[in-house]
């Protein structure tokens, strides 16, 4: 019966044979990185789980009847996509332990004088078998899948490997791809390997660890490892076109097996989706997985880990990383006490191409605010400031941050519809900008908005607490006095790239001169 070969161990690996006799029909086509990447499909990803979490593997258990088959998978991957061997003698295999396997194969660089480095990608393809009371949640005794933990991370690479082998040009470093067994045991793969490495660790110049990275939801994917060396944050933020949220965090744990390589001083990232209710439990399954969001990650992951492969310098490790944990990060992301209000006023946003008729209307004024004490009360329209007549609120407010101290407001009043001058007192000072900033002794040139003024430039472009500057007008900023410098003197168009959440972007700030004549439009409404 046709369904019983299925169900077999063999099932899946039969399968992978068809698939190669297919193949070799059909013409081999080079393709550019980009096109590379878009052969990460959502439905090659889950065809991989769909074989890795198939009862018939009984869980991937490290020594185990299904693990072994998993393993034949996975060599047979390697051998089809023409990765070099890069086990021990001649094979993908470092066999170790209780007929434990590690998967090892590489992807030489194009660089003559690079090829010798060497970036590892990873992910453990064992998990917990039946389960016991050591490593389940329960209930035991029956198949635990592991569609998440970890045949999600593993599909991953195996994409990668297909997609890389259709590049025109490989990467100027050489790359290996690693599935390493016995993670479920207390990270064995990976440490032995460490400890009897199949190439020189010396070459080792970084490396991306994968685990459970099936579940992509709201929160986005956690990167662990940013910090382990300089300038990594934005790197990994500039590769990601996806456009994941990405939550970085610093805690260095000994949970997966990125660690025993930060250990050994390499710089390492470890990408993760979250833990879940099916963690370590027999309804991990196929059907849980978002693999829309599992494509994402691997592109994301595909075209990192080319960029790696492919700058110029390589990464150093930076021993900090070791002593900075996501208590570090609170203290070091803990926003400044807010900017004083200059004026202490919402206007009605609707209201901006104003005449004598209409001025721009108070929606609100602020307890105690400057506003508060000249008298300013919601519903009152602003006319003209300094004898200046406004137009938009864009030009209220560049004037408000303009100047000193002192400013003549003429209101007309909701009720009486009459006109006065109002006298106001600003508060705080006149800002150009209107944000502040700290510097990130891990990330040189990388600074951390820590407030934002309302209503300021800033403010309206859309930038918040929290936000990370890495370049001005596309210069480097290193030192405070060098950011300082540039906002203050900068004239005309100001491009902030700035990145919230691992996205980047650029945001404009247009720096007219000092209204002091007057304006008949605003560029930006
Ligand atoms: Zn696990």
């Amino acid at each position: 019966m046709p369904n019983l070969i299925f169900r077999s161990v063999l099932g899946p690996v039969l399968l992978l044979f068809s698939s190669i006799c297919l193949s070799v029909q059909a013409q081999e086509e080079l393709r550019s990185i980009a096109e590379a990447l878009g052969t990460i499909e959502e439905l090659d990803l889950r065809a991989h789980v769909e074989v890795l979490a198939d009862d018939s593997l009984e869980g991937r258990e490290a020594g185990s009847r299904g693990g072994h088959a998993a393993a034949k998978y996975i060599a047979l991957h390697m051998q089809k996509y023409g990765l070099e061997t890069a086990g021990d003698g001649g094979s993908y295999y470092q066999v170790f332990g209780k007929g434990y396997r590690n998967l090892l194969g590489l992807l030489p660089g194009t660089d003559a004088s690079l090829k010798d480095e060497v970036i590892v990608v990873g992910a453990h393809y064992d998990h917990v078998g039946y389960g016991s009371r050591t490593d389940s949640f329960g209930p035991y005794g029956t198949i635990h899948n592991g569609a998440d933990d970890n045949a999600s991370g593993t599909s991953a690479i195996l994409e990668m490997i297909e997609a890389f082998d259709q590049l025109e040009v490989g990467p100027r470093r050489s790359i290996l791809f690693c599935l390493w067994d016995g993670e479920e045991k207390g990270l064995l793969g990976s440490k032995h390997w460490l400890s009897a490495p199949t190439l020189s660790l010396e070459n080792v110049k970084f490396s991306i660890n994968l685990d459970m990275i099936g579940r992509l939801r709201q929160e986005g994917l956690s990167v662990y490892g940013e910090r382990t060396a300089a300038g990594l944050r934005e790197f990994l933020s500039s590769a990601n076109r996806e456009r994941l949220q990405i939550q970085f965090n610093w805690d260095i744990q000994p949970d997966s097996d990125h660690y025993p390589f930060i250990r050994k001083q390499i710089p390492t990232v470890m990408m993760h989706t979250g833990l879940h209710g099916e963690y370590h439990r027999p309804s991990d399954d196929i059907e849980t997985l978002n693999y829309v969001g599992l494509q994402s990650v691997a592109r994301y992951v595909a075209r990192t880990l080319w960029a790696l492969a492919d700058r110029a310098e390589s990464f150093r490790f930076r021993p900090a990383a070791m002593m900075e944990s996501e208590t570090a990060r609170r203290t070091f992301e803990r926003f400044a006490p807010p900017f004083s209000k200059r004026l202490g006023v919402a206007l009605d946003p609707e209201m901006r191409a104003g005449d004598r008729e209409n001025g721009l209307r108070i929606e609100k004024v602020l307890v105690g605010s400057p506003a508060a004490v000249a008298g300013l009360q919601a519903g009152d329209e602003i006319l003209s400031l300094n004898g200046i007549p406004l137009q938009t609120q864009e030009q209220l407010w560049n004037l408000i941050f303009g100047v000193e101290k002192r400013v003549v407001l003429e209101v007309r009043n909701d009720s009486t519809g009459e006109s006065s001058e109002v006298q106001v007192r600003l508060g705080g000072s006149p800002l150009r900008i209107g944000l502040s900033w700290r510097f990130d002794k891990g990330h040189p040139g990388l600074a951390y908005i820590t407030r934002v003024s309302t209503n300021s430039r800033a403010d309206r472009a859309g930038l918040r607490p929290g936000h990370r500057i890495y370049r001005v007008n596309n210069e480097v900023m290193l030192t405070d006095l060098d950011l300082q410098q540039e906002l203050n003197e900068a004239e005309g168009l100001l491009e902030l790239q700035v990145e919230s959440r691992g996205q980047v972007r650029v945001v404009q700030i247009e720096l007219a001169k000092p209204a002091a004549s007057q304006e008949s439009e605003s560029g930006h409404p």
